[in-house]
């Protein structure tokens, strides 16, 4: 599929099948300051958390570490994965559902506190990769480069995975910022991204340290329940671009891309590893479609739109397998036989 449409695109351009050239990409901007200051800015972000990463372990192996280090890092955990599945992903890339001004700063300064760069960014990118998941266009597939040429398996998984930061195509925000570039709570957040950074790797675990554990355990809290904490939430929430596009299994085949679903993946992310249900309805607040398919996200919205913080939530269709075993929207079943009934 990918191949289809990178071939008509390309034919369409008349840029030769071969080419190594840079491609043009609808809502891409290659090269430039804007590609320049990308890299400058996910060569400082990504350096210290592994570097912070790299001392922490040798933290781990040389001194003592206990529950005030690690309580700290399941607390990081948990707060950034909400924030970036509810913040970063169901609310500001696809609207899944709407909310007040202050839980937009909340979910917004939850996703941030991941640095993996801010709001606007984030989303923008993540528009850009439904857009084209898997085609010439996409952010960071694992069957294409940056610039839409066909790449290995594993150069592919490495660019999916962390390469794509240090390319130098940045999504347009003209294109893919609607509801993002004129919202003050996400451009405010923007501008604060690198406090978050400071927030998230210093102040909060070093706090924590110091309020569970005394002075002693304000270093170990910092590495351990900052740092590493950190880079681990990182290295999980990129398997969604990287592992769950190749795999897992699938429910849906058309306009999924090579999105997969993965059970324990789902489990690491909150819900996230349902990715083909995901590409299939990218509105829907929910990407479990079975009461098996945990999506503990989804469980927390439910729980938010309970009490009055969330509202105007979106379902997720319902799914029914046929007769032949395939899963199809459950209203299609139910409309031949209305048709018959009124015939
Ligand atoms: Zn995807
Ligand atoms: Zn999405």
């Amino acid at each position: 599929m990918a191949r289809n449409f990178r071939d008509k695109y390309q034919q369409e351009n008349g840029i030769s099948q071969e080419s190594d050239e840079p491609r043009p990409h609808p809502g891409v901007i290659v090269g430039g300051e804007a590609g320049r200051e990308k890299r400058r800015e996910y060569a400082i972000v990504f350096g210290s958390k592994i570097f912070g990463s790299i001392a922490a372990v040798w933290w781990m192996f040389t001194y003592d570490t206990g529950w005030v280090e690690w309580s700290a890092f399941i607390a990081g955990y948990i707060i950034l994965m909400l924030g970036i599945v509810l913040g970063f992903h169901r609310y500001f890339s696809h609207k899944s559902f709407e909310t007040s001004k202050p839980m937009q700063y909340i979910l917004g300064a939850m996703a941030q506190m991941s640095i993996q760069s801010s709001v606007l960014r984030w989303a923008t990118d993540h528009r850009r990769h439904h857009a084209h998941a898997d085609e010439i266009g996409d952010v960071h597939s694992p069957w294409l480069d940056g610039r839409g040429r066909k790449t290995s398996r594993l150069k592919g998984m490495f660019h999916s995975h962390f390469g794509w930061f240090m390319d130098d195509c940045v999504t347009d925000t003209s294109i893919y910022g609607k509801g993002l570039a004129d919202n003050d709570v996400v451009l405010w957040l923007h501008k604060t991204r690198w406090y978050w950074l400071v927030f998230s790797l210093i102040i909060f675990p070093g706090i924590w340290g110091l309020a569970f554990g005394g002075w002693d355990h304000v270093v170990s809290t910092i590495l351990i329940g900052g740092y590493f904490r950190t880079f681990v939430v990182l290295q999980i929430t990129l398997g969604i671009s990287s592992y769950a596009h190749v795999v897992g299994s699938q429910r849906h085949t058309k306009g999924v891309g090579t999105a997969r679903n993965s059970f324990i993946f789902s489990l690491l992310t909150f819900g996230e590893g349902w990715h083909n249900n995901h590409h299939k309805h990218p509105r829907a607040s929910f990407q479990g479609m079975a009461w098996w398919e945990i999506d503990i996200a989804g469980y927390v919205l439910l729980l938010l739109e309970k009490m009055g913080l969330v509202w105007n939530v979106t379902r997720q269709p319902k799914y029914i397998k046929s007769e032949s075993g395939e899963w199809i929207l459950a209203n299609r079943k139910i409309a031949p036989k209305r048709a018959e009934a009124e015939a």
